[in-house]
């Protein structure tokens, strides 16, 4: 089967169209032919190298995957060949004291798919079957792939690791990013008022089209002032944050008495120097989250199956095309998500 591997780490790093073996099922695994994966700031740190974990080289990337099931391994009996399905990246156990818990997300031996083993930017990929979820009929294989990792991600934020309560403020970061795209969507079924940031007007229509309420442009230094403006010098009850660094020092001066941060991510820095007073005087938050589990992917694509929420696509690339895409998301130009089509 054909697979675009990374041979070396960089940004860019070194990435080959090859030709590899086709993989084999062993017990309890499946193998999916790939018919759409998304790209995601994951595959980049994996790319650069710039992920706290140990990476063998030649490796193929790829964590939201959508396709069809090509084969089975033996004591798999719930799966038919040509089923349709997405696929859980963030690999678990089953049976460590989390996974009991049902919570797929804390797996002590967990794995991510296209970073501890091989993913999806290839013809075909091997993957327990305890990771697939089924594909309703009316959520094409792009949306999929659009929704499988960065829309079940905001779905774990918003109403596994949060409570949401009609009526409640919502400030999402960057919603023109895959997760922040899916988050305003959420939030505002789930009864909130939403703003969000952008640092484009492009990024900032496409943030009004998917539902948000306000839009604040943060390329604008003091851009907390206009959150505090918007909702009467209040602040807001939840942000959905996955950036890090300075803007989660920002996204605190946006935060209501009793406020709750939730964060996933830290693409603009991981070391940050919290402020405790106000954080304990107005009894606020700050939450962690990671991952999701099955149900979070299960009802992101209920949910895109009934229309409750669209995917965010900016471009298809094809195998070959990989590296683009790579290049594309790096330099930060994309609206929602960029899919590859092996
Ligand atoms: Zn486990």
């Amino acid at each position: 089967m054909k697979a675009v591997q990374l041979i070396t780490h960089g940004a860019p790093g070194k990435m080959e169209l090859r030709e590899i073996p086709d993989p084999k099922p062993g017990e309890g695994e499946v193998v999916v032919r790939v018919r759409s994966c998304g790209l995601n700031r994951l595959d980049l740190w994996t790319e650069e190298g710039a992920l706290p974990v140990k990476l063998e080289l030649p490796r193929t990337l790829g964590c939201e995957i959508a396709g069809e099931i090509f084969s089975l391994g033996k004591k798999v009996s719930d799966w038919r060949v040509g089923d349709r399905v997405a696929v859980q990246s963030n690999l678990f156990c089953g049976e460590c004291e989390f996974c009991l818990r049902g919570k797929e997300s804390l797996c002590v031996k967990g794995q991510i798919l296209g970073v501890n083993r091989d993913g999806g930017f290839a013809e075909q990929v091997l993957v327990p079957a305890s990771s697939l979820v089924t594909l309703p009929k009316r959520v094409s294989f792009e949306t999929s792939a659009a929704l499988t990792l960065a829309g079940s991600t905001a779905m774990h934020m918003l109403t596994n690791r949060v409570k949401v309560r009609s009526g409640d403020w919502i400030l999402v970061i960057g919603g023109a990013s895959g997760v922040g795209s899916a988050a305003i969507q959420i939030a505002k079924q789930l009864g909130a008022y939403v703003i969000s940031t952008g640092s484009s007007e492009a990024k900032r229509d496409l943030a009004i089209n998917l539902g948000a309420d306000y839009v604040v442009d943060s390329t604008v230094e003091a851009w907390p002032i206009e959150v505090r403006k918007i909702t009467g010098r209040r602040g807001v009850d939840f942000v959905v944050e996955h950036a890090g660094g300075e803007v989660l020092l920002k996204a605190f001066e946006c935060l209501a008495r009793g406020g709750t941060i939730v964060t996933c991510g830290a693409t603009a820095g991981r070391d940050v120097e919290l402020k405790l007073w106000p954080l304990f005087v107005k009894e606020q938050s700050l939450v962690g989250s990671y991952g999701r589990n099955r149900i979070d992917i299960k009802v992101t694509l209920q949910w895109a199956a009934q229309r409750k929420i669209k995917a965010a696509i900016d471009h298809e690339f094809s195998l070959p095309e990989t590296p683009r895409a790579f290049a594309q998301l790096r330099n930060r130009s994309v609206m929602g998500k960029v899919i590859v089509k092996p």
